[in-house]
């Protein structure tokens, strides 16, 4: 496994598989690797010749008061992680050389940007635009490898690469789970013991909306309602939102006649978690 940490090093190293004939996989990650992104990187490597795996904190992406320097950060366990799954490449590059000076350009998701987590994390989405748009001309991978965790991050991340003709294929991995249903996160260590306890309440929640609609229920603001009350009744949980929306649009329908995302976002102290499930119909 190589280490690359210069833009100029990863485009060598980028040329040599291209020479070789070997296609790309990619996973962009911001490390501290937990069985999620390992999942990603295993179906990445069913995929591709080579995998790719990008570890960067991406400031672009966090705003003002958010967790950026305290983000969580060990590139040598992670390194060990991804040499154990034979990832071929782990393109780590520091912020300087990546954002060498303030970037003018910015890329915006008209109409799907400020729903969701975009409503409170205003600019976080073109943040993420930005920095998978510049590893993609960076890697120029076959595949892309996301994970259904950040389900609006996947549906952006599909819409920037059809309407700006990246020649990648998007693909979405499931959610991998703790075995009290807690989504796996790098956020996770920032839970208090107890905070820990009470987090399932977002799988729980998302599960009983599930099943309520899969067993008929077709108006999404009794879903919504529903998964509210169930979070709101955890006293360590403070909501910000459960919505019932359609996949494309992000927008909730006036009933429910087609496959809808149930998602949520609840802080626990000042650990903001996510959660989301898909009910196909
Ligand atoms: P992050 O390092 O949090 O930016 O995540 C990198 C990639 O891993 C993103 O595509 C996430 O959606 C994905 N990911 C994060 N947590 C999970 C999880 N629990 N299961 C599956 N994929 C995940």
């Amino acid at each position: 496994m190589e280490i690359v940490s210069t833009i100029a090093a990863a485009r060598e190293r980028r040329s040599a598989d291209r020479e070789a004939g070997r296609s790309v996989a990619l996973v962009p990650t911001m490390g501290y690797l937990h069985e999620g992104h390992l999942s990603l990187v295993r179906r990445a490597r069913e995929i591709g010749d080579s995998v790719w795996v990008s570890v960067f904190v991406n400031p672009a992406q966090f705003g003002p008061g958010e967790d950026l320097e305290r983000y969580p950060r060990d590139l040598e366990r992670d390194a060990a992680l991804l040499e154990a799954e034979g990832v071929d490449v782990v393109f780590a590059p520091p912020a300087e050389d990546m954002y060498p000076r303030p970037s003018v350009v910015t890329i915006r998701f008209s109409g799907l940007e400020d729903r969701l987590c975009g409503a409170t994390r205003p600019g976080h989405f073109s943040g993420v635009g930005l920095v998978v748009a510049k590893l993609f001309n960076i890697v120029d991978p076959a595949v892309a490898v996301f994970g259904q965790k950040d389900a609006q991050q996947a549906l952006l991340i599909r819409r920037l690469a059809a309407e700006l003709d990246f020649p990648v294929q998007i693909e979405v991995s499931p959610t991998v789970r703790e075995a009290d249903g807690l989504a796996m996160s790098s956020r996770n260590v920032y839970l208090s013991a107890a905070e820990r306890q009470a987090a399932p309440v977002l799988h729980r929640a998302l599960v009983a909306a599930h099943d309520a609609v899969a067993e008929g229920e077709n108006d999404p603001l009794v879903v919504e309602g529903q998964m509210r009350e169930m979070i709101e009744a955890e006293p360590l949980a403070s909501l910000e939102y459960a919505v019932c929306v359609g996949l494309e649009d992000l927008e909730r329908p006036s009933r429910i006649d087609r496959t809808v995302l149930l998602a949520t976002a609840v802080r626990f102290g000042s650990t903001r978690l996510i959660d989301n499930l898909l009910v196909e119909r």
